[in-house]
C-alpha cells in the first residue's frame, strides 16, 4: 500500500465511523467524543504528561485507555482524542501491549501522520469543508480571509486546522500564514470576546 492509499483508506474509515457514531459536524464536541469513548470501551486518564506529549494510547488485553495533556485548549483536545481513536481502530496489532506516545513524529511517522489524516476527516470531512467554503464565497488572499472562514465555521476546529486544509486543497501556499497570530488578528478586527475580557 502506498502512503497515499493508506491515507485514503483512513479517510474512508473516518467517514464510516462518523456514520456509525451519528456524528454531525456542527454539533460535535468533547461531550460527544466522551460518548464514543464510552461506547468503544476506552478510558480517559488524566495524568500529568511531559509537555511535548499531547496524548498517549495504551492497550492491554482488553483494557484500553488514553491519557490526555490537560493543558491543551478545546479544539486541539478534541483533535487529539480523535487522533487516538485511529490508534484504537488501526494500530492495536502492531502496538502489542505497548504504548503509543503522540507528538513524537520521528518514531512512528506514518501511523502518526495517518492519525492526523483520520482525525481531520472525522471532525470536519474535506468535502463538507469545501462545500461550506463555496457557500461562503470567500477567496483566500490574506490572513483576514481565514478569520472570516473561522467565524463562519460550525466545526470545532482551530485556525491551524483551517490553514492546513486550505493548503491541502491548494487554496493557499504551504506555510503561507505560518507565524500569523490569528487569535490576535481576530480580536483586532472584531474586538475581544466578552468572556476573555478582564
Ligand atoms: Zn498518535
Amino acid at each position: 500500500m502506498t502512503r497515499r492509499e493508506y491515507y485514503e483508506d483512513l479517510k474512508r474509515l473516518a467517514l464510516e465511523k462518523r456514520t456509525e457514531h451519528c456524528v454531525e459536524t456542527g454539533r460535535f464536541g468533547l461531550s460527544e467524543v466522551r460518548v464514543i469513548y464510552k461506547n468503544e470501551g476506552i478510558r480517559i486518564d488524566h495524568w500529568p504528561l511531559p509537555r511535548k506529549v499531547k496524548a498517549l494510547y495504551m492497550c492491554g488485553d482488553s483494557d484500553c485507555s488514553v491519557a490526555l495533556q490537560p493543558t491543551l485548549p478545546y479544539e486541539p483536545k478534541l483533535f487529539a482524542l480523535i487522533h487516538e481513536l485511529k490508534h484504537h481502530y488501526r494500530d492495536r496489532a502492531v502496538l502489542g501491549a505497548g504504548v503509543i506516545s503522540c507528538g513524537d513524529y520521528d518514531a512512528n511517522e506514518l501511523i502518526e501522520k495517518g492519525a492526523e489524516v483520520f482525525a481531520a476527516e472525522f471532525i470536519y470531512p474535506e468535502s463538507e469543508f469545501y462545500a461550506d467554503l463555496q457557500k461562503l464565497g470567500v477567496v483566500v488572499r490574506q490572513a483576514s480571509d481565514v478569520v472570516v472562514i473561522k467565524r463562519a465555521c460550525t466545526a470545532k476546529v482551530s485556525y491551524r486546522f483551517i490553514c492546513k486544509r486550505l493548503e491541502r486543497l491548494g487554496l493557499i501556499g504551504v506555510g503561507a500564514f505560518n507565524g500569523v497570530q490569528f487569535q490576535k488578528l481576530e480580536e483586532k478586527i472584531h474586538g475581544v470576546p466578552y468572556f476573555r475580557r478582564r
